[in-house]
């Protein structure tokens, strides 16, 4: 009988042969930097493909090279990285934003249109606005809830139409749980590819993925992931990852060579033993975030909670998107209390169990203020048009018991 293994089945064994290493259950960190070629011709063909002078052939085997382009404690990393989202490869990277400045130097040169949607986590948004724009990349912008008429029109009224070769989406954005709709994001890419030019299609699947949400099925060319995140999920790493084709990703993973910012063997060491637990982690943070959204929405110094467990059928488009790609309401939960900084700090000083912290997806609940922590740097004006405003609080949901949770939130919201 031919029974395909779920991912989570696969997290502790997929892509480690133990007779490589003296027969050890789990894989060693391969502390080295550098490998042992068996002979001239191995290191010449391995080099070849690494630096991209060809494309490896049907069944060849890449040795070791150096640590900056390949160890087995990233390999097998980014092996197990491909199951959940079903990609054909993947390349871990030493943070979020190594992964995505990575990927948007690869895929953009000067001149080149860049579609973003907004609001985007306020590193990317940085980097995109103010360091990307002084390399002569242009940057348009959509905001959610925007028909696809109206993006394509955003596009077209640059005049830089043909300039556009990336679309650069997040989704759920952080920290409103704004919802972009992937295949319509898609579907204007195509719209403006050419026989010459293919537009592609990056998702920062952070918030969901990549347990909940899987973005090559709806279109997704490339997938990012702050593995600082749920993947990792310990708080005690940074890392991330890009998922796509081999071809886009051999891309991806050359320009990593050069830049150096490959994580290392320790990372992909504590990565892997993450992954063994990112099913029952993340299963137990919705669960528990279902719960706490529960309270919140009731109580009287509450006045709007944005979680995507909240959405229904009268929330029209964003409800249809949720229930189209997204597979869970997921662990984030942003809440408007009722007053202002004052009253959001007051709640934020008060918690005992929840670290006041930014980050997200860890073991522990995490809560912090967007609008004066993570997403500083957004535009004041877009930040107010966003909802990110003095009244806003981030939770990020852990698998401590749910009535502990509650009752942190509980006390802290006495004290507001
Ligand atoms: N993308 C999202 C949605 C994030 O929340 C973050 C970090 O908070 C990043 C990317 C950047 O990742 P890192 O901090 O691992 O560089």
């Amino acid at each position: 009988m031919n029974h395909k293994m779920k991912p989570e089945s696969l997290m502790m064994s997929y892509g480690y042969k133990p007779e490589l290493s003296e027969g050890a259950v789990k894989c060693p960190i391969f502390q080295t930097s550098t490998f042992v070629f068996k002979n001239a011709e191995a290191g010449k063909a391995f080099f070849e493909v690494a630096y991209g002078r060809r494309q490896k052939k049907e069944g060849e085997e890449t040795g070791l090279i150096y640590s900056r382009i390949n160890n087995p404690d990233l390999e097998i990393l980014e092996n197990r990285l491909t199951l959940w989202d079903e990609a054909e490869d993947c390349a871990v990277f030493e943070s979020g934003m190594s992964a995505i400045t990575t990927v948007l130097l690869e895929f953009l040169k000067p001149g080149d249109l860049l579609l973003i949607s907004s609001p985007l986590y306020g590193g990317s948004d940085h980097f995109i606005k103010k360091i990307l724009t002084q390399f002569g990349i242009i940057v348009a912008e959509f905001k959610v809830g925007q028909t696809k008429k109206e993006i394509i029109d955003i596009v077209k009224n640059t005049g830089l139409a043909h300039k556009l070769s990336l679309i650069y989406i997040e989704t759920p954005a952080n920290p409103t749980n704004d919802l972009i709709d992937i295949e319509v994001s898609k579907e204007i890419a195509r719209l403006f590819s050419t026989t010459e030019k293919d537009i592609y299609l990056a998702v920062d699947n952070t918030y969901l993925g990549p347990i909940w949400q899987h973005p090559i099925k709806h279109g997704a060319d490339l997938v990012l992931y702050s593995a600082t995140k749920y993947i990792g999920g310990h708080s005690d790493v940074i890392a991330g990852a890009c998922l796509g084709s081999k071809a886009l990703i051999s891309r991806v993973k050359t320009l990593r060579t050069f830049l150096g910012n490959m994580a290392s063997p320790n990372t992909g060491w504590l990565l892997l033993r993450s992954l063994e637990t990112l099913k029952v982690r993340m299963d137990a943070q919705a669960f528990n975030a279902q719960k706490v959204a529960g309270y919140l929405n009731q109580h009287p110094a509450v006045e709007k909670v944005y979680f995507l467990g909240n959405l229904t059928e009268k929330n029209g488009e964003q409800y249809a998107i949720w229930k189209k790609q997204c597979l869970s309401s997921g662990g984030m939960i942003s809440f408007d209390i009722k007053g202002g900084e004052k009253e959001a700090f007051a709640f934020l000083n008060a918690l005992k169990l929840i670290k006041l912290a930014v980050s997200l997806g860890s073991t522990e609940s995490l809560a912090e203020h967007p609008a004066t922590m993570t997403h500083v740097d957004v535009d004041t004006d877009l930040k107010e048009k966003l909802s990110i405003t003095e009244k806003m609080i981030r939770l990020s949901i852990g698998v401590e018991h749910y009535e502990d949770i509650i009752n942190d939130i509980k006390q802290a919201l006495e004290k507001k």
